[in-house]
């Protein structure tokens, strides 16, 4: 049977919030009998944008990722629920139940993701039921989908086996699979928010004059083992991403025109801008 699914592009967010404004007005005040109770005007982040900051001036990146109840395969918070107060329908959507839930503040604490939250006034706990009861009367997209004006939403429904499949073309990544909780919220590019890079700008100097190298190929080693290239670009910039933190010793490498083989090595920690490099001078 097929189930809902949706795949959140990080490379397309620009923090804009429009959706995180289209899930308040759909749930702040309104109530939708057997779906969910109305959102409180304020304290509840039932879709919210993260930010993520890498690098360092000159050469900073800012990300943003959309984040929201991942209706988990495995949902720890159907798990320990009671009386079926929360509960996963036949298309993957986990519900908390508005009335089975009330007063069962231990609901709130049960996700490993933040995902819920207590409404004081309602005694109860609430999340984003995946626009269950918009989905229900035929509605083809999310309000988030419907609200982006760049495209970061894709709502779909499809067959486990399917979605597998899709997730593996598409390179795309769950939050923390090490929980075991198998998400339905995919994310692509979601390395932006997890993993790090090696920065740093190449320029040739004449009569005193620095200028950008740009296509210059620059190498990046570990162990002994070239793992990256990049070519510097129109400023002289280079980069090397998708890099694990603390994750030891690496050497950087090109072939300057006046003194061959230049190289320098450094321990990593984080994503991190090594300086200007002279591309053809003496250092
Ligand atoms: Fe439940 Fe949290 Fe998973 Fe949503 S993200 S299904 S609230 S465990």
């Amino acid at each position: 049977m097929e189930q809902w699914n949706l795949i959140i592009d990080v490379a397309k967010c620009h923090n804009c919030n429009n959706c995180f404004l289209a899930c308040k007005d759909e749930y702040v005040g309104n109530n939708f009998p057997g779906y969910s109770a109305p959102q409180p005007l304020h304290g509840h982040k039932w879709l919210f944008i993260e930010s993520c900051e890498r690098g360092q001036m000159p050469m900073v990146e800012v990300a943003f990722r959309p984040t929201t109840c991942n209706h988990c395969r495995q949902a720890p918070c159907v798990e320990q629920a009671t009386g079926g107060s929360v509960y996963q329908r036949e298309d993957g959507i986990v519900m908390i139940d508005p009335d089975k839930a009330r007063g069962k503040k231990e609901i709130a604490s049960s996700c490993p993701y933040d995902a819920i939250w207590w409404n004081e006034q309602e005694q109860l706990a609430q999340k984003w039921n995946f626009d269950a009861h918009l989905l229900d009367q035929g509605h083809s997209q999310l309000r988030a989908e419907q609200a982006c004006p760049t495209g970061v939403f894709r709502s779909l429904k499809a067959e486990d086996h399917e979605m597998e499949r899709i997730a593996e073309e598409q390179e795309l990544q769950v939050l923390r699979p090490e929980l075991g909780t198998r998400p339905r919220v995919y994310y692509k590019n979601l390395d932006w928010f997890t993993k790090h890079y090696i920065g740093g700008t190449l320029v040739s100097e004449a009569n005193g004059t620095a200028v950008a190298a740009s296509g210059v190929t620059v190498r990046l080693e570990k162990d002994g083992v070239q793992i990256q290239s990049a070519q510097t670009d129109q400023f002289g910039d280079f980069k090397f991403d998708g890099l694990e933190d603390h994750s030891g010793r690496y050497t950087l490498q090109y072939d300057s025109p006046r003194q061959g083989r230049c190289e320098t090595s450094f321990e990593f920690n984080e994503s991190v801008y090594l300086g200007i490099f002279s591309w053809s001078d003496s250092p």
